[in-house]
């Protein structure tokens, strides 16, 4: 079993992994991270701090088997929907969520 943090972009919901535990990553660590994916947002920079307090703070660390822990999205941002994270990785986001965008559409063709 391998450790690895999970962090998530609020806006657009991809993922990305970092091997290793939540405490061996400075808050600062995690912060450049976030702000690396969010400047492709074109933000503003308020927001950009905004969203990056909250990607930091909502990082959840997981535990997955080794043969599972290189498909985990260590190596860029990726779509929460094109990568696989274990069941339940991103359950720290109560709070908030209807906040967000309503990026809920159900096409149903
Ligand atoms: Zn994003």
């Amino acid at each position: 079993m391998k450790p690895a943090v999970v962090l998530r972009c609020p806006i657009c919901d991809a993922v990305r992994a970092l091997g290793g535990r939540r405490n061996e990553y400075s808050k600062q660590k995690l912060s450049s991270q976030a702000e690396t994916h969010l400047r492709g947002h074109d933000l503003d920079e308020p927001k950009v701090a905004i969203r990056k307090y909250g990607i930091v703070s909502d990082a959840t660390e997981i535990v997955v088997p080794s043969e599972s822990h290189r498909r985990l999205p260590t190596k860029e941002w990726t779509g929460r929907d094109d990568t696989w994270l274990p069941d339940g990785a991103l359950s720290g986001g109560e709070r908030s969520q209807s906040a967000s965008t309503s990026s809920v559409e159900v096409s149903s063709l």
